[in-house]
């Protein structure tokens, strides 16, 4: 019935064979340079016999694809597996881990490659081209089996080491396949593609289910696709209405103002994914809702409403920096939102990209690696610039390119407001919505201010995801937004209080709870010539705030800096390891403070209600820059103010605080009065005499009123917050928070022994350590406890497994049985782990996979302990056995709290190994603590691998992937335990 579907449709992938037909008149015309570009760039295949295709596997490395020296991308050219150049020095690199890297964009790109020749042959008769298509999917056919799926990054995968590189390169050849077929009909070709490409590789896709990811829309559009192709409903089912598929991305990934929750350069890559699915779709005739279609069209135009003055798009979030709009794939993309919906919008943002007076220059289109993209440098674009998507989509003709000034624009869904002054060269916006799931930082109710080239206040995105300053950039420090008590900030979503624009006047007020019990709010008022900027805080006891502003100020006159070091939270991604040098100078209610940024000198006048300092200090630039300076102002108080008026244009004369009124003296006998009202931001302009008067709707925020949103459940600690080497990486949901979320776990009792018994192994073994332990409660939750004993025990099994690739049944079954156990001083944790041949790692000083520490990929344990009251305490160790000697090599990792130690000792046994590790009490609380949480994870490898195959875990493997977990673990689902001291 599924094969009669497919039959019945009889209609390519991505169109009918009569729109397929159409176009070849289109490409033989208006579009025939874009074909004859095409052409050329194929030139070297073309004629050339089958491609060459490696028979490694790719493979994620630190150094892989990096020149050492400068951390920068080298350079991918096709034709060069083993010699790589350093874009920045020009050096050629010939590792081994580089061609292992390499292999990843070859994949892509020859995958490609068979597209674009399987359109010149559908639209154009090019045999040569049909001749390449067939060549490249025959060497695919030899060679997929053969690639392993093991020791991936992200999913399983055989080409790749990442499950939606897979899937694009599959899409790929999806889609060549079927521009063949639309010409040729099927062959035996089809049969061997569908048998030992698609099936196989739809299959593996499949397994793996990535949510709300960017990610996952490649999945679905791969499943769709291959779906269409195969004649399997069940494929496309998945591909379109699973809870992770087409349509949950278009109510939830998408949101209502058409940008991706993930950031801006998640949208593009998303969005050209959600593509492919809308048009696999429609060719198939399925319907798709009215407001995800029009979400999808949005998002077309979405990314030109935020562009920067530069014409390059804000690095938020995890986005790379100065990124410009000026790519083939931006015009691409305009040309297929405009062939939809004839949007204006796209027809002034082509009229930029194809603006004539740009330099012309390389535009990387004949290197480019699928979707999975490679910004370049601005160049000169044209149609004949455009892909493989434009030659069978495109509009025939354009309309008349006029191109209009971009206006203000308030994203909704996003939580982004735009305003833009003096013909659009001034940019003035508050980031304070939507978290961002994995790929967002902790920087709500950031402000931006942009003159024309010149940053003064932005967001520098993120840098290389194995290099260290990654933390940096994931901090709240490295923002212009607040933080308190020296930690980054929660990860909450802010919310709009007021938006209003009229007159050359406009105001965005937004507040976010940044942490338990400290609510901020931020107004900003944009008018032409300066920026005021008001951050409110209130907070259920007294806090350290600091205020992070990115720019080298220093006092206009007075002020005087001493050197001193900057107290701040020492978590990995608070920032404040980053800093250099630091001094301060006392605060003095108000101040005026002057930079010059580029060329334009920048004056701020500030007004702080409560005692404060300000502290200068150095840190990271913005990716691939050097350190340089900026300003904290710094205040201890339940609440307070912090005012300034930010100016540029040298016309501000003087600016005069009072309560709720701001007075601003400007050149030419003119003045401004800021009076904040409930319900009103009045703006008054005196000239002379005269006077005018602007009311911008304003709802005055309660500081003191109940914070109306929590922290999102587990994100701070969610694994993909560690997420480090892959580009697009980030898990939307923690699958297992909703399991944790309001559900008060119940203790297990340890009755408290005076000694602990002395052989290696006896807490564990069922008879040795006979007690009243009542593990019940335990029991009921669905763990296997062992009655008797005064140590609790836990057999962790299939249900406890987290996986890579393999399936519990197929790892080996691996077991394990863990024991804890109470002293007056000790709490004893003992597992014994049933597996035939451990496999220790030895010691490493650097992990040359990833930014995680090298011993999770061994065999061994992790210990995560935690203070069940308070929160305030959270340990994570990892423990791997040390080969010759009974010691176990203790790594902490991630410690909140006082300095604390765990030692431990370990001893082979005849079905695997067994360790005991002992936590003075202390750890958990002074002498009295009776109560603490623990999680107990077990790592498991085998020698033929060089990442771990799969966990055992204490409180559950929720039918969880091992992937990007590194040794955190979500603290909330530890379990508790209760000292029954007599
Ligand atoms: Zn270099
Ligand atoms: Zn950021």
């Amino acid at each position: 019935m599924a094969r009669r579907a497919a039959e019945r449709v009889a209609m390519t992938v991505l169109l009918s064979r009569e729109a397929l037909a159409a176009r070849r008149d289109v490409a033989a015309g208006p579009l025939a340079s874009l074909a004859d570009s095409l052409r050329r760039d194929l030139e070297p295949l073309l004629g050339a016999g089958p491609p060459w295709i490696p028979s490694e596997k790719a493979r994620m490395t630190r150094v892989g694809g990096r020149c050492p020296a400068h951390g920068v991308l080298l350079d991918f050219d096709p034709q060069s597996p083993r010699a790589h150049r350093c874009p920045t020095c020009g050096a050629i690199y010939h590792d081994d881990v580089h061609y292992r890297w390499w292999i990843m964009n070859y994949q892509l790109w020859l995958a490609e490659r068979a597209v674009h020749a399987s359109v010149l042959y559908a639209v154009g008769d090019d045999a040569r081209g049909a001749t390449l298509a067939r060549d490249i999917l025959l060497g695919y056919c030899a060679s997929y089996a053969g690639y392993p799926d093991r020791d991936n990054v992200l999913g399983p995968t055989r080409p790749f080491f990442s499950t939606y590189l897979e899937s694009i390169w599959l899409l790929q050849l999806t889609t060549a396949l079927d521009l063949l077929e639309s010409r040729d009909g099927r062959s035996a070709l089809g049969d061997e593609v569908r048998a030992r490409i698609l099936r196989p590789s739809a299959a593996l896709i499949a397994s793996y289910d990535e949510g709300m990811s960017n990610r996952q829309v490649y999945n679905n559009a791969a499943l769709a696709a291959a779906g269409a192709l195969l004649g399997d409903e069940s494929l496309v089912h998945r591909a379109l209405d699973a809870p992770s598929g087409l349509r949950a991305h278009f109510a939830q990934g998408l949101l209502a103002d058409g940008t991706w929750y993930e950031g801006e350069n998640y949208h593009l890559f998303a969005h050209r994914g959600l593509w492919y699915g809308v048009v696999i779709a429609e060719a198939m005739g399925r319907h798709l809702e009215e407001e995800a279609l029009h979400r999808f069209h949005e998002a077309f135009a979405a990314p030109f409403a935020t562009a920067l003055p530069d014409f390059t798009f804000p690095s938020r979030r995890d986005s790379q920096y100065k990124v410009s709009l000026r790519q083939w794939r931006m015009a691409e993309s305009c040309e297929l939102g405009l062939a939809r919906t004839g949007d204006p919008r796209l027809t002034s943002a082509l009229a930029e990209l194809y603006r004539a007076d740009i330099a012309p220059g390389d535009s990387g289109r004949d290197r480019s690696t699928a979707e999975s993209e490679r910004n370049v440098p601005p160049v000169q674009l044209t149609r004949a610039s455009l892909g493989w998507k434009s030659l069978l989509f495109a509009p025939a003709s354009l309309p008349t390119l006029s191109g209009r000034l971009p206006s203000s624009a308030h994203l909704a869904g996003q939580g982004l407001a735009v305003m833009r002054r003096d013909s659009a060269r001034v940019y003035a916006a508050l980031d304070y919505g939507e978290s961002g799931g994995g790929h967002g930082h902790p920087d709500r109710l950031n402000l931006w201010l942009v003159v024309g080239e010149s940053r003064i206040l932005e967001d520098v995105g993120t840098g290389s995801y194995v290099d260290p300053t990654l933390h940096w950039y994931r901090s709240t420090l490295a923002h212009n937004a607040p933080l308190v008590d020296g930690r980054s900030q929660w990860r909450a979503a802010g919310e709009l209080l007021a938006y209003d624009e009229r007159d050359g006047a406009g105001l965005v007020s937004a507040a976010a709870t940044i942490a338990p019990g400290v609510r901020v709010e931020r107004t900003v008022v944009v008018m032409p010539t300066y920026v005021v900027d008001e951050v409110r805080w209130s907070a259920d006891r007294i806090v350290t705030f600091d205020l992070p502003w990115h720019v080298d100020a220093d006092f206009a006159e007075g002020g005087r800096w001493r050197s001193a070091s900057l107290g701040g939270g020492r978590g990995v991604e608070d920032g404040y390891d980053f800093l250099s040098i630091s001094e301060y100078a006392v605060g003095l209610g108000a101040s005026v403070l002057a930079a010059t940024v580029d060329t334009l000198l920048v004056r701020a006048w500030t007004s702080v209600d409560v005692p404060h300092e300000w502290w200068r200090c150095v840190a990271p630039g913005p990716p691939g820059e050097g350190r340089r300076r900026f300003l904290i102002l710094r205040a201890r108080a339940r609440a307070g103010c912090v005012r300034s008026v930010w100016s540029w244009g040298g016309d501000l004369a003087d600016c005069t605080f009072d309560d709720d009124r701001l007075v601003i003296t400007l050149g030419d006998d003119q003045r401004h009065e800021h009076v904040r009202a409930r319900g009103a931001w009045r703006v008054s302009r005196f000239v002379g005499a005269a006077r005018s008067t602007v009311d911008l709707a304003f709802a005055l925020g309660n500081g003191d009123q109940e914070q109306r949103r929590g922290p999102v459940a587990g994100v701070r600690d969610d694994p993909v917050a560690g997420v480090r080497d892959d580009p697009v990486a980030g898990v939307r949901d923690d699958p297992a928070a909703s399991a944790s979320d309001g559900d008060v776990r119940p203790y297990t009792r340890l009755p408290v022994m005076q000694a602990l018994p002395s052989v290696l192994g006896t807490l564990v073994n069922d008879d040795a350590t006979r007690g009243a332990a009542e593990n019940h409660t335990a029991r009921k939750e669905g763990r296997t406890v062992r009655e008797g004993g005064s140590a609790a025990r836990f057999q962790l099994g299939a249900e406890h497994y987290r996986r890579s690739e393999e399936r519990w049944i197929d790892a080996g079954a691996p077991e394990a049985t863990v024991a804890v156990a109470a002293t007056p001083e000790t709490v004893a944790v003992e597992i014994a782990v049933r597996k035939s041949q451990p496999t220790f790692a030895p010691r490493r000083e650097v992990n040359e996979l990833d930014n995680e520490d090298s011993d999770i990929n061994s065999d061994g344990v992790q210990l995560h302990l935690g203070a069940a009251h308070g929160g305030g305490r959270y340990y994570t160790w990892l423990l791997v056995p040390e080969v010759g000697s009974s010691r176990v090599r203790v790594t902490p990792r991630g410690a909140f709290g006082p300095a604390a130690s765990v030692t431990a000792t370990w001893r082979l046994t005849t079905d695997g190994y067994v360790v005991r590790a002992l936590i003075p009490r202390s750890t958990f609380g002074d002498n009295s603590a009776t109560d603490f949480t623990l999680d107990v994870i077990v790592n498991q490898i085998s020698p033929d691998r060089e990442r771990r195959r799969g966990q055992l875990v204490l409180s559950g493997g929720f039918d969880e992937w091992t992937y990007l977990r590194g040794d955190r673990q979500d603290p909330s689902r530890a379990l508790s335990f209760l000292v029954d001291d007599v």
